[in-house]
């Protein structure tokens, strides 16, 4: 069912690009802007969990061969076989010129939509771990996927305006973090042209329609899995004495963790540890063998990044010593290789260059400076640890009466991730396929 949509919608939206150039962009948006929307809703109905983006992708795809461009599929390589990577890689060469790289992400969420709009997802599937879970589009990367396209079709009609390599990037598994490095590590940079810029936006339930946010140098932090098995030695509920007891061990850790941001950190460095989980114990009178902590640890910088790890080890490897722990016993701190991911650092040039542009495209009063956030995204990997200029912006997408009442009252509208999360879609596609284009001129106009 899902699949035929798919390919109804390609049918009617594969129509010749018109060849003039000179009309404005504001008319060639209002042309397709119906068209998107109903992309979109079609999109929004049928997600696909990460790792599992097959027919978003080669939706993807088939949309961008039909407006002419040169589109690989399957790009991206994970470390569990059963995982295909769902990347696709699409580029128009038009002479000689910078390369800038567009990105946007295909996956889904295991979120079960609660907003009762009328395209609301409905999708079920199984997890990795052969749990029912619902699907939705929680994170609007059906937003990023629609504005690529319609961007796609606007800069490919502009074509006499622009030089250079665009290269449109559909990448999966950003909610797993692993899609971008899968990418890489299948020939994003050296199979197809390496860029000289990437860009990417994602839209927010913190910004009005109609606006976009940047924010020059780090915007979003590094985010790192730690695993802590707080290891004692169990007995029974009535005699600790003859036990190490984990649990009091592992509230002990907790706590001392907490001093790590607050006496360690330079408050000017800023960092989060979150201990997340905690499990240990089946009942009243049982003193377990262990306890299980999971963490998230953020950052921008990565000396901070390595300082906080290095500080959860110590800390939690200290306690159990001067807990009289046994060394055979001694906690073991487990730094996730998988779930990890870079910070997100704006190129301060090069997004000044872009805000300025967006200035131009949207008006003064459109262009925010946001703030930084300790979100993730692993966008970042694609600047190859700051050697490739990059820039990530927010796309407003929220209703600005609601946005206005919401700051009155204090209430938050629903954040990206919640069921409830409901970007409006027109205008949101309107001014992020605006923005795109205004970034991609400015940086290859003729
Ligand atoms: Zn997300
Ligand atoms: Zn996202």
């Amino acid at each position: 069912m899902r699949y035929l949509i798919l390919n109804s919608i390609l049918i009617c939206s594969t129509l010749a690009v018109p060849a003039s150039a000179q009309q404005s962009l504001d008319a060639m948006i209002d042309r397709d802007i119906a068209s998107l929307v109903e992309t979109y809703k079609m999109l929004h109905a049928a997600p696909e969990l990460s790792h599992r983006e097959e027919k978003t992708a080669s939706f993807f795809a088939n949309q961008l061969r039909a407006l002419g461009y040169t589109v690989t599929e399957r790009v991206g390589k994970f470390d569990r076989p059963e995982w295909a990577g769902y990347g696709v890689v699409a580029v128009m060469k038009n002479g000689d010129g910078p390369t800038v790289l567009l990105r946007t992400d295909l996956d889904a969420l295991p979120v079960d939509e609660k907003t009762e709009l009328p395209y609301a997802s409905k999708v079920k599937t199984k997890n990795d771990s052969g749990q029912d879970v619902s699907v939705m589009h929680a994170c609007g990367h059906d937003i990023h996927i629609t504005n690529m396209l319609g961007t796609a079709k606007v800069l490919a009609q502009l074509r006499d305006q622009w030089r250079g390599t665009l290269m449109l990037v559909g990448q999966p598994a950003e909610e797993t973090i692993d899609g971008a490095r899968a990418m890489l590590k299948d020939g994003l940079y050296t199979r197809f042209p390496r860029p000289d810029y990437a860009i990417a936006l994602h839209d927010t339930p913190d910004l009005e329609t109609g606006k976009v946010g940047y924010v020059p140098g780090y915007a979003l932090a590094s985010a790192t899995a730690v695993d802590i098995k707080v290891r004692g030695l169990g007995g029974h509920g009535s005699k600790p004495e003859a036990t190490k007891d984990p649990i009091v061990l592992a509230a002990q850790v907790i706590l001392a963790l907490q001093t790590i941001v607050s006496r360690e950190n330079s408050p000017l460095d800023p960092a989060v540890v979150t201990v997340g989980s905690i499990h240990g114990g089946t009942r009243y009178n049982i003193i377990p063998d262990e306890v299980n902590l999971q963490l998230t640890v953020r950052a921008y910088k990565e000396e901070v990044r390595q300082r906080l790890l290095a500080s959860i080890e110590r800390i939690t490897k200290g306690i159990a010593v001067a807990a009289g722990v046994p060394n055979d016993r001694a906690p073991i701190v487990k730094v996730s290789e998988t779930e990890v991911t870079t910070a997100t650092y704006n190129d301060p040039a090069l997004t000044e260059r872009l805000a300025a542009a967006f200035v131009k495209a949207l008006g003064q009063e459109n262009v925010i400076r946001a703030s930084p956030i300790m979100g993730s995204e692993d966008f970042g990997y694609l600047s190859l640890d700051h050697q490739i200029p990059t820039t990530m912006f927010w796309l407003g997408a929220s209703d600005p009466s609601k946005l206005k009442q919401s700051k009155e009252t204090g209430t938050p509208l629903p954040s990206l991730h919640s069921p409830l999360f409901a970007p409006v879609p027109e205008p949101t596609l309107r001014t992020g396929v605006k923005a795109m284009t205004a970034a991609v001129l400015e940086l290859m106009k003729k």
